[in-house]
């Protein structure tokens, strides 16, 4: 899968993943990022791409030329018109569910926007989603294009080391995921729990379950709403305090 980052800090981008999964991922060749430097296509003698906003108001905006040729690069690059998502606090929330749907994509434009924003007009015509990574504002979109990346990346096949991890965890069937524990079997007084310990596998399958059920109410009881619990479960739960 290719990542095209359209930002105005292509190194913050590739900087922040290179290291770690997503970086071995990318040397492996199972996906690239391509980090493009929106002021290289400014027309503009200063490589100026920001002015201010008509109707005025307070900061400075990016301007729709020097966006629309860094988008048109990746389109003459790629001979397609791939999705292009402008992270911005006003977009939809990002959730697992749009990270695997994102991950289906060949080629992934993210649009990072700075200052107060982008000019309207080249969002209209090259934005096909708005993203937010959450209700809060941030001074650039390169990293909500981090997050995006990171989260979409682990649904590419290949990328985790182990498939099972990316099946197993949180927001799988709108639950979080059980508690787990490690070597010792005992530390500072605190046990491992004994099912655990069993080798029983049905059992040790049951209490993860029971488990994520528990901490989903607990912590996350909107999410819950939305799992699918048989009755039996249902019944149990109800039961339990
Ligand atoms: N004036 C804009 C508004 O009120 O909606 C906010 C601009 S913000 C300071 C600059 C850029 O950061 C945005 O264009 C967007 O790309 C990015 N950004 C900020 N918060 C974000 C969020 N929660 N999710 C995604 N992108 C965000």
């Amino acid at each position: 899968m290719n990542f095209h980052i359209l930002t105005l800090f292509p190194e913050m981008v590739t900087q922040g993943l290179e290291t770690s999964v997503i970086g071995r991922a990318s040397r492996a060749g199972l996906l690239t990022i391509n980090a493009v430097n929106i002021r290289d296509y400014s027309e503009n003698k200063h490589h100026n791409v920001d002015d201010y906003p008509y109707g005025g108001g307070a900061g400075m905006l990016m301007q729709a030329q020097p966006v629309y040729n860094a988008w048109k690069s990746v389109v003459e690059k790629t001979g397609t018109k791939p999705r292009c998502v402008y992270v911005t606090p006003q977009g939809s929330t990002f959730t697992q569910k749009t990270a695997k749907e994102l991950a289906l994509e060949e080629d992934l434009i993210l649009l990072c926007g700075h200052y107060e924003g982008i000019d309207e007009r080249v969002l209209e015509e090259i934005v096909t989603d708005y993203i937010s990574i959450g209700d809060y504002v941030l001074t650039g979109g390169e990293l909500p294009a981090m997050v995006i990346t990171d989260a979409v990346s682990r649904m590419v096949p290949g990328v985790l080391g182990n498939q099972e991890s990316g099946q197993a965890e949180s927001f799988e069937g709108n639950l979080l995921e059980y508690p787990q524990y490690s070597r010792p079997e005992e530390w500072r007084g605190k046990k491992v729990p004994e099912v655990l310990l069993s080798g029983h596998h049905k059992n040790i399958e049951i209490w993860r379950r029971q488990q994520s059920i528990l901490r989903t109410r607990e912590r996350r009881p909107d999410l819950l709403k939305q799992a699918e619990l048989s009755s039996q479960e249902q019944d149990w739960l109800s039961g339990v305090k």
